[in-house]
């Protein structure tokens, strides 16, 4: 689950992390006399769970607070990357001299916490990583020693950051442990024209596992990042946003990860998975495909499912009840096997849609979504 920004904000000012000060905003008036209260002039923020919103237009100055009332106005409601802002945050304008990026992100194929950071902030690391690789500097943590002095000076030296930066790594480390967060970004961390370090964005991902301790965030903290991802979760639905472009339904967690694989390995990408467990009522079948169908991305769609103590008939069954209730507008193949696949199979041929397809084989199947999500 990842937080705001300003949530974000909140955690490193509790850590003794020097922010900006700021306050959120529902409404333009309330951006207003908050302007007001912040000494006139301020940034204008989008609150929405993405980055590059500097590049969306989503964070903006304002002279004072009639323009931050007016900025507020055009900045909520924006859509930035399938986000509806909501919220805006506004904060003091900080003089900056230099922009940094830190980050600790938990790398489990190493079993210890990475430290990211370079002396290049304030644009996307990743730019900075693909383009000049050696401007960022790597350092895994030993998670039983954590961040000490002398670890975040090893990280600050090998980022070429300043010295004063140190006492800030330590706290955000203490941000990262104290507050269950398996990420913690600031972009850019900054050193102004008067010397002083300060956070003037923040990324945390706390961990799920931990969302029973995290009750503090209440419903704000617990909404999903994806729109469709509330959606689902609304329904009842398991069902995981990626960026390709073949949707995917299947039952149960490890058949829908190979899928995810099976499809990759293709040539194709996954554009979400939807994990329907053990059930395959017409009711989860309409509902799981018409939260797949309403991802623009989607060009094909796979359901892969292998029949257990849920009976492939009884899937077939459900995907054509879905069909009267969905309107189905990309091709979707099936792939049944397992408990009663031939009865599956033949209720499906039955019903004979023009957009349905199906395929015995899982490896067959995954190809022809995939071609069919790719063959424009
Ligand atoms: P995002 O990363 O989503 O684009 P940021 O909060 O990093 O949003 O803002 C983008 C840029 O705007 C920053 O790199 C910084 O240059 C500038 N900025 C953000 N907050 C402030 C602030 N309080 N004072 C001055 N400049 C700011
Ligand atoms: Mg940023």
């Amino acid at each position: 689950m990842d937080l705001y920004e300003h949530q974000a904000r909140q955690l490193f000012e509790e850590h003794g992390i020097v922010v900006p000060r700021a306050e959120v905003a529902d409404s333009p008036k309330e951006a207003r006399e908050i302007a007001r209260r912040l000494g006139g002039r301020v940034v204008v923020k989008a609150q929405v769970k993405t980055g590059g919103r500097g590049k969306a237009g989503g964070v903006r100055l304002a002279a004072d607070p009639a323009a931050a009332e007016l900025t507020a106005r055009q900045i909520l409601g924006m859509d930035i990357k399938g986000h509806t802002v909501g919220k805006v945050m506004l904060a003091q304008p900080v003089d900056i001299e230099s922009e940094f990026y830190v980050s600790y992100v938990l790398d489990r194929a190493a079993g210890r916490f990475l430290a990211i950071a370079s002396a290049e902030g304030g644009m996307e690391i990743e730019e900075v990583a693909a383009s000049r690789p050696e401007a960022v500097a790597r350092v895994h943590i030993d998670p039983a020693e954590g961040v000490t002095s002398a670890k975040a000076s090893e990280i600050a030296e090998a980022a070429g950051l300043p010295a004063q930066t140190v006492d800030v790594l330590v706290r955000l480390w203490e941000v990262l442990v104290r507050e269950d967060a398996v990420l913690v970004e600031v972009n850019p961390l900054v050193r102004t024209e008067q010397g002083q370090i300060l956070a003037l964005d923040g990324k945390v991902t706390l961990d799920d596992n931990a969302r029973f301790r995290q009750a503090r965030w209440g419903a704000e903290g617990m909404e999903h990042d994806d729109p469709l991802e509330a959606a689902a979760a609304a329904k009842g639905l398991n069902y995981v946003k990626l960026d390709g472009e073949v949707g995917i339904i299947g039952n149960g967690a490890g058949l829908v990860m190979s899928t995810l694989d099976v499809v990759a390995g293709c040539g194709a990408r996954p554009a979400n998975f939807l994990d329907i467990g053990g059930g395959a009522s017409a009711q989860i079948m309409a509902d799981g495909l018409s939260v797949i169908l309403s991802d623009p991305a989607v060009k094909s769609v796979f359901v892969n499912v292998f029949g257990g103590i849920t009976a492939c008939d009884a899937v077939a069954d459900g995907i054509v009840q879905a069909l009267d209730s969905v309107q189905l507008t990309r091709p979707l193949v099936v792939r049944l096997d397992g408990n009663n696949a031939a009865r599956g199979r033949a209720i499906l041929d039955e019903r004979a849609h023009p957009l349905v397809q199906q395929a015995t084989t899982m490896d067959g199947a995954a190809c022809r979504a995939a071609r069919l999500a790719t063959s424009g």
